[in-house]
This record gives C-alpha cells, structure tokens and sequence, in this order.
C-alpha cells in the first residue's frame, strides 16, 4: 500500500485527506497538525467569529467521526520535529515515527512579527491560529483603543470587527496607502473612506519604532517620526511567512515557499506540497507567487489528488480571495499584471461597484467587485478563458454585463 502522510492539518491538509477518499484512494492515510484541534477554516476569525456570530463549531471543515469513518488516522497536538527523505520517516514531538511512501506538505505559514521594542509585551497580539483569535476575542471585551498594525485585508477585517463590538481603532500603515500591495489605488481609497466614516482613524507612511508599556501594560505604539499613538492593545498583521523550514530539510527546492508545479509535485520524487506553505505557478500569467487563500489550496488539493490517481489535471483556475468588512463583501478575481487599463463599472458612493483591470487587448486580467456578485462571477469566466471586453460598454452599468463581451 501506498502509505500518505500529511503534514499540516490545516485548510490544505484537512481537504487533501478528504479529497482523496472522495476519490477512491485506498491507502493509509495519516494526518498531522501541530494544533490540538480538527481542521478548521481561519476566513471567519477575523470576521464573523470575532464578532461573536460564528461559534467555534462553525469553523471545523468535517465533524470528528468524518476522520474515523474514512480511516484517516488523526495525530494533533503533534509536531513533525524532523523528515527522513531517505528512509521516508517522520519524527513527531510526542516521540512517535510516521512511515510514508508519498508525503504531502501543508504547513501553512506564519504571522511575520514585529521585531522593535516592546513587541512582547502582553498586549502585542497576532492572528493566525484560533487560540490566536481566542487571545484577541479576550482582549478585546477590555480593550479601549486597538492599533492594528498594517492596513491589509486581515488586519482591516480585524479593525471593521472591533468597531462593530465598540472598540476605537487606529490603523497604523507603513505604505503611503493601505491594502498597497493587494488593492488598486481607487479600492484602497474606497475602502479608507468606508472605515474613517465610521470612526477609524488611519496613519499612513507611519513606520512603528517600539511599543510602549507601563508595568507590562500597553499604553502606546511609537511611531518612527517620534509620536505616540495612544493604545491599550495591538495587533500586528503585517503579512505570512511560509512554514518551509521542513521542505528545505527535506531537500525541497525552496524561495520563500516550497517551489511546487501545476500538479503540487515538489522538486523531490513523491514529495507535493499545498497551500500557503507554496510558491506556485499560475499558468494565467506565467508567474509564480505565494497565494494565500482558501481557494488556492483548494486548487492545489484538487491537482494532487488528480495526479496521485491518474486522473487529467484539473483546468487551471483564475485566483480569487474574498474579504468581509462591515456591511461590504469584495471579492477580487485575477491579478493586475499586465494591465494597461482600467475600468469603474458603477458609482463607488452607492457602495456597488466594481473595478476592471484590462490588458492592452483589452482582456480582462483582474476584477475587483464591491458588492457586485454578478460582476464577480462573470469576472471569473472572462479572467479564465482570457476573453476581450468592450470597455464602453463594461464602463455602463445599465448594460447587464453579460452583453460586455468585445
Ligand atoms: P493553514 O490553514 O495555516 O494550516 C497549516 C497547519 O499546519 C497549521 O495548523 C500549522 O500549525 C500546521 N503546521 C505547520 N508546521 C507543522 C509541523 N511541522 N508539524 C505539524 N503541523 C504543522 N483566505 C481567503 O481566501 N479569504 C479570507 O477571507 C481569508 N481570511 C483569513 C483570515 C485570517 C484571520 C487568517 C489567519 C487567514 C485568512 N485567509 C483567508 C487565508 C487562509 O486561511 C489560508 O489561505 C488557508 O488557511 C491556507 O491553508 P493551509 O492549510 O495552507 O494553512
């Protein structure tokens, strides 16, 4: 038998395991987290758990007795220590060894830390993990003031979150806008409006110098240009390192992620890795990144599965992410590379509207769609399939969109 080991029990592992029994796959599977809970979704930790309108329950992928029942043998609360690819071992913190022929790799990534002064005082949070989440969840019920620090999609879900419970919230931002590295200029500028009309103050070009502390308690973030901006709680979200520490043990060829191809394999025989541990192609754009989002692991699930059981890979798909502040749901298909032209389809002001990213053909590389879930959609195809679009027509929005095709 063909022995599977998953390493990361996470969103990426929880649903290879899954995925492979849905397709017929045999062989012992084993899966691994270092958390001492069932694979669970992170999206809604900073969102609707956080608010306290998701319980815990809501958050696990499949109910305990899913695992049982598909013979996928569960070890959490164990860490994979150290990876024999020779002799095709693993060593877990509990002293246990776990034999595989084909391993899988989902470790995830980190939350990048803060590495000033005052970084570990109590109240200097970050957010990945569920207890991570608990922490916060707990502070926040006593906190007056929150300093999130970047202003990226976690770290403005955290702060239109902490509004909705009461919390002031400052947002401390090194770039001279927020989301710079993952938003075009007119939805940053959206989306800083939406959060300064209720009542969050914003600092831009502001790079934090020390958190300051009075007998273990936060009172301030300093800020490079020498102010301090009064705080009793902070959270710093300033973007993911990729676990890939045990592919390089492994031998894997890394580059801030495990480099993997289109079917997950990673450069050594029988080793694939998934998820936001990866730096992966996207053959829509001949780049490689590191997409961190569900349904990039979701994709990579699929692209293993389908090459472990001799099934045709799976047609490449249009990335996309989603984010949840307030009352307002984006969602982002493609990616701005090559873009030669853009495109406001709506009225930013009516809080529906959606952003066209054009090459020079005027083939649609990205969309990015506030409130505007027809846009989304039909974005997706027209990202995927590379299709032209009228831009006078797209530019309409009494045009249904459908009739927006060149
Ligand atoms: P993870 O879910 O992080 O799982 C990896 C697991 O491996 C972890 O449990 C880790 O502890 C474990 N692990 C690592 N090393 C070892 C080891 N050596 N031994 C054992 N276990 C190990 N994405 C979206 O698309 N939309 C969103 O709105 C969105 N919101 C998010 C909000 C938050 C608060 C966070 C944190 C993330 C959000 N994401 C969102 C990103 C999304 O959650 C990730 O893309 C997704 O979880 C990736 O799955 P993964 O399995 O690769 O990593």
């Amino acid at each position: 038998d063909n022995r599977i080991a998953i390493v990361g029990a996470g969103h990426a592992g929880g649903t290879a395991a899954a995925l492979l029994r849905q397709h017929g796959w045999t062989g012992p599977i084993t899966l691994i987290g270092d958390e001492p809970v069932l694979p669970y979704q992170r999206p809604p930790l900073s969102k609707a758990w956080l608010k306290g309108k998701a319980d815990a329950g809501a958050l696990a992928l499949k109910h305990d007795a899913f695992y049982a029942e598909r013979a996928i043998a569960l070890k959490l609360g164990a860490t994979v220590a150290g990876a024999d690819a020779a002799a095709r071992s693993l060593s877990l913190s509990t002293g246990e060894t776990v034999a595989f022929d084909t391993l899988i790799l989902a470790t995830g990534a980190r939350a990048r830390g803060l590495g000033v002064p005052g970084h570990d005082l109590p109240g200097v949070l970050a957010l990945r993990s569920a207890a991570d989440a608990e922490r916060l969840k707990t502070a926040l019920a006593t906190s007056g003031r929150l300093a999130v620090i970047g202003g990226g999609y976690l770290g403005l879900e955290v702060a239109a979150s902490a509004r909705s419970l009461g919390v002031d919230v400052v947002v401390i931002e090194r770039a001279p806008r927020i989301l710079a590295r993952v938003a075009s200029e007119p939805l940053s500028a959206f989306f800083q409006d939406y959060h300064q009309r209720r009542d969050v103050v914003f600092e831009c070009d502001a790079e934090v110098a020390a958190f300051h502390g009075e007998d273990g308690v936060l009172r301030g973030v300093a800020l490079a240009d020498g102010r301090t901006i009064a705080a009793d709680l902070a959270l710093v979200s300033i973007g993911a390192a990729p676990n890939d520490a045990l592919a390089r043990a492994l031998g894997c060829a890394c580059d801030d992620g495990i480099i993997v191809d289109s079917r997950a394999r990673t450069s050594v025989p029988g080793i694939y890795a998934i998820g936001d541990a990866t730096r992966r192609p996207l053959p829509l754009y001949e780049a490689t990144a590191c997409v961190e989002s569900v349904p990039s692991a979701l994709e990579q699930a699929r692209q293993l599965v389908a090459d472990l059981t001799g099934a045709p890979a799976p047609a490449p798909e249009a990335p996309w992410f989603w984010s949840d502040q307030y009352d307002v749901k984006l969602q982002i298909v493609g990616l701005p590379i090559g873009v030669a032209q853009t495109y406001l389809r709506g009225d930013r002001d009516s809080g529906r509207f959606a952003i066209f990213h054009l090459d020079a053909e005027e083939r649609v590389q990205a969309v990015e769609a506030v409130n505007a879930p027809a846009e989304f959609m039909f974005g997706r195809m027209l990202v995927a399939d590379r299709r032209r679009v009228s831009p006078d027509r797209l530019a309409d929005a009494t045009i249904p969109i459908k009739q927006c095709l060149a």
